[in-house]
């Protein structure tokens, strides 16, 4: 059994099918219900450097400070918040930083490679547009602040391109003028619907003869350290050989029911999707002053980003999807029209930024993934194959230490 079917467990489904697993893939809602739909799209290979990075603690009063800001707390959930942060400052040593990306990297350096037979198989190869994501900063200066992350990214393999104001319009007529330059982020390219991916995997996955099943698993029964049966849709108790957790972020209460206690939290994002922009955009658009990502999707451009953390249950704020949407109209020439359809996800986020890739402690046949933060789209098919191994007793393709489910127990 796969529990959840955003991108994490279609992708799993599809890679246990591939080695003869009899799958059954369960979804409290529907496919890319969750953070894998209305997200930004981009295949963001070297988006390797933590949250956690040089700079980010700096900044943080001022981003709390103004309303209008790319980050947001609930204070009355604070509280719940400290623990989350106190991981968060271990993973901001210089140390912690280059292991962190390194253990990103290892994921991300795979999303192309992972992906591509799916797409061919599930005939979507138009989905994946040619065109890298550009960053455009306004001034000089706020390019020279982001070169030392820029530079760890390089020498993990993640190469870019300086360009000037010239070349910058040059690639994107539609850019406003007061962008002082701007890069080319190599490899980095984009899904032109993320929810289309998913559901199209899904139809695959069904295809092929997988099983699916419109229910919320509540719990997994584990009997001498194996899952013996699992609870859901509110019928007696079914067994499984194997089961996976992919349920994004409501994959914290399955794993604490387990007794894996991990400090994953819901770090909401926000996205208006206007239909009608009025311009041509051709590349992902990185603003780095606001904090926010333009992606040029199939159903019209897309503004998409801000984090929220405000718990699970929060009720979503969509008046933060609107401050970036108007902070978008300073990006292009003759961007007059953003209203659109406005969605919130929650991105399931450890404090180090590395997802939990393994083994639950207390049951040998249960496995997790979850916490992929912002680069779940990126990493969903190399992930999907990690399982699959795991699942099988395969050798992994690569290590799984960095996303042990116990790197938080000191
Ligand atoms: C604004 C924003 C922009 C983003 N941009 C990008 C980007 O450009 N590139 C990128 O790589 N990533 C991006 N991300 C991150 C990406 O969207 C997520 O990492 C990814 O979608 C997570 O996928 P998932 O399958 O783990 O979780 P989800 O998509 O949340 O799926 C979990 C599923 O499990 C189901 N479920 C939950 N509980 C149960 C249960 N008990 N029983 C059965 N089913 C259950 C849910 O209904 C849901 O469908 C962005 C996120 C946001 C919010």
């Amino acid at each position: 059994m796969v529990i959840g079917a955003g991108i994490i467990g279609v992708c799993s489904a599809l890679e246990l099918q591939k080695r003869g697993f009899q799958v059954t893939l369960v979804e409290a809602d529907r496919p890319a219900a969750g953070a894998s739909e209305g997200n930004c799209g981009l295949l963001a290979v070297g988006s390797v450097v933590p949250f956690s990075k040089p700079g980010t603690f700096k900044k943080v009063p001022g981003w709390l400070l103004n309303k209008n800001g790319p980050l947001s707390i609930r204070w009355n959930y604070f509280p719940k918040l400290i623990p989350w942060f106190l991981e968060f400052l271990k993973a901001s040593r210089a140390s912690r930083i280059q292991e962190i990306s390194q253990g990103l990297a290892a994921l991300t350096e795979h999303a192309f490679d992972a992906y591509e037979p799916w797409l061919e198989e599930a005939g979507i190869k138009d989905l994946l547009k040619p065109h890298e994501t550009l960053i455009v900063y306004e001034t000089e200066q706020e390019y020279r602040d982001d070169v030392a992350n820029l530079q760890i990214e390089k020498d993990l393999g993640f190469d870019y391109e300086e360009l000037s104001k010239s070349r910058l319009r040059e690639l994107e007529p539609s850019l406003s003028d007061q962008f002082a330059c701007g890069v080319r982020l190599k490899g980095w390219y984009y899904f032109a619907d993320p929810k289309r991916l998913v559901t199209s995997l899904y139809d695959l996955f069904v295809r092929k003869g997988g099983t699916v099943v419109t229910g919320t698993v509540t719990s997994i029964n584990v009997e001498n350290g194996r899952a013996t049966s699992v609870n859901f849709c509110g019928q007696p108790p079914e067994s499984f050989d194997n089961v996976v957790v992919a349920a994004g972020v409501w994959s914290r209460k399955l794993a604490d029911k387990l007794g894996d206690k991990l400090p994953v939290e819901a770090l909401a994002g926000y996205s208006t999707t206007v239909s009608d922009p009025g311009i041509e955009v051709k590349h992902a658009i990185t603003y780095a002053a606001g904090g926010f990502v333009i992606t040029p999707m199939e159903s019209g451009l897309r503004i998409g980003g801000t984090i929220e953390m405000g718990g699970v249950d929060s009720k979503p704020d969509f008046g933060r999807a609107k401050v970036i949407a108007e902070k978008a109209k300073r990006v292009f020439n003759g961007l007059k029209n953003v209203s659109g359809t406005e969605w919130m996800g929650y991105r399931s986020f450890m404090p180090d930024t590395l997802p939990v890739i393994d083994r639950a402690s207390s049951a040998s046949n249960v496995f997790y993934a979850f916490g992929h933060g912002q680069i779940g789209i990126t990493t969903g098919a190399i992930t999907g194959r990690l399982v699959a191994e795991m699942v099988g007793r395969e050798q992994t393709s690569i290590g799984l230490a960095p996303y042990s489910a116990r790197r938080f127990k000191d």
